[in-house]
């Protein structure tokens, strides 16, 4: 009889809830916790990403699941240090390889640096007093733009254009956006910190630590499935007397250009990193002796035919090569393989430089010798 009783109560209540609305609110606040948890698995993935690219895959993809925008813009700068912008643009979210209209962002870093949020594209025209920046925007047609700021001052910017299907965005749908747009902006931001971190400056070659920690990798991964590999260490000849003679900022520029005639001519998984001054190190990753002999050569060669124009003026350098071999019988730990190809290195120089040498055992020793001998 009691329960009967108080079941009638609660229905009473129930009703009287009903008509002020808040079992709506109810689903209605449901649903915003569940499209916030959606945002923050989201942004966990978005943190996982290791490349540039895959994170604006991602983001791509989770468009699509709630709308297609006209445009989408990715204005990045290219690499950790670089002044150049690399556009990615997606009409309908097809990629779109249209002209860029944008070649640098100077003329908004003041801005987005100050204000480093999303802002309507109607708003920044007002609050930019820059037409012709605006104006150049107005080729991707945006509505919304996010930038992607770091520590270091403004690295890009997000363009979003306006839904092809269906009125403009709502409230809820901006904060999405704005809200996805910020956590792949901070996860483009960590990725570019990272790169800065394993790159070298000057030549845009990792760097000594990354290539050592990769290097302790690669022997690891070489006992665990009985592989082989090489490394090669370049020095180039003579730069104390290139420096003295044509100046500091021609050595450096012929640095660069070693670099990416290096770069070009090794294999996309091996790797190649600026050791220190005039000296760099390539890991060739599955590589026999032979092998590594010829891809050494390969870039002996183009370097000493590079020519590197420098204020008018044909530059020319060539390198000496210093190479060892690894397989499973013969590991030696990282400082040791260096070591090795240092002194196969020590063998080019001293047999009259540009050109290859590879460590063989017992040449170790002799060399050991050798310049024991030259430094007393
Ligand atoms: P070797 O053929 O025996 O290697 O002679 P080398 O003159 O190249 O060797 P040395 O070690 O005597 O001199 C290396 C020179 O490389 C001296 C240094 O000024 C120059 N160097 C090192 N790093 C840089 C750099 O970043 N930029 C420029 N321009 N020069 C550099
Ligand atoms: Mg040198
Ligand atoms: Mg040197």
């Amino acid at each position: 009889m009691e329960d009967w009783h108080s079941n009638l109560e609660l229905l009473k209540h129930y009703d009287v809830l009903q008509k002020t609305g808040i079992w709506e609110q109810l689903d209605l606040l449901n649903g915003k916790i569940k499209d916030q948890q959606e945002l923050i698995s989201e942004a966990i993935e978005l943190f996982q990403k290791d490349s540039i690219d895959s994170i604006i895959e991602y983001v791509t993809s989770k468009l699509l699941n709630k709308f297609v925008p006209e445009n989408l813009v990715f204005l990045l700068q290219e690499g950790a240090f670089s002044d150049t912008l690399r556009t990615i643009w997606f009409k309908n979210m097809k990629p779109y390889e249209g002209t860029d209209h944008i070649k640098s962002l100077t003329s908004c870093t003041k801005f987005f640096t100050e204000f480093p949020n999303s802002i309507s594209f109607n708003l920044l025209e007002y609050k930019l007093e820059n037409e012709s920046f605006i104006n150049s925007l107005r080729y991707y047609n945006p509505e919304i733009i996010v930038p992607i700021v770091g520590i270091g001052g403004l690295n890009g910017l997000i363009l979003i254009g306006n839904k092809v299907i269906g009125e403009g965005f709502d409230r809820e749908e901006i904060y999405y956006l704005d809200t996805l747009m910020k956590f792949a902006s901070m996860s483009i931001q960590n990725n570019l910190n990272h790169q800065s971190a394993i790159t070298d400056f000057k030549t845009r070659l990792y760097n000594h630590s990354f290539f050592i920690r990769r290097l302790e990798e690669e022997l690891s991964r070489l006992e665990r499935y009985d592989e082989e590999a090489a490394l090669l260490v370049l020095d180039v000849d003579k730069f104390k007397v290139f420096n003295d003679t044509h100046g500091h900022l021609a050595g450096d520029q012929v640095l660069y250009h070693v670099s990416r005639a290096v770069e070009d001519t090794i294999r996309k998984g091996d790797i190649a990193a600026r050791f220190g001054g005039e000296e760099f190190v390539v890991l060739l990753a599955r590589t026999g002796q032979f092998e590594a002999f010829k891809v050494a050569e390969r870039i002996r060669n183009k370097i000493a035919d590079m020519t590197v124009d420098f204020q008018g003026k044909q530059l020319k350098v060539t390198v000496s090569i210093g190479g060892c071999h690894v397989n499973k019988r013969r590991l030696v730990h990282a400082t040791k393989l260096i070591e090795q190809a240092d002194s196969a290195l020590y063998n080019s120089k001293d047999k009259g430089r540009n050109q290859t040498n590879f460590f063989e055992p017992g040449f170790y020793f002799l060399s050991k010798v050798a310049a024991l001998q030259l430094s007393s």
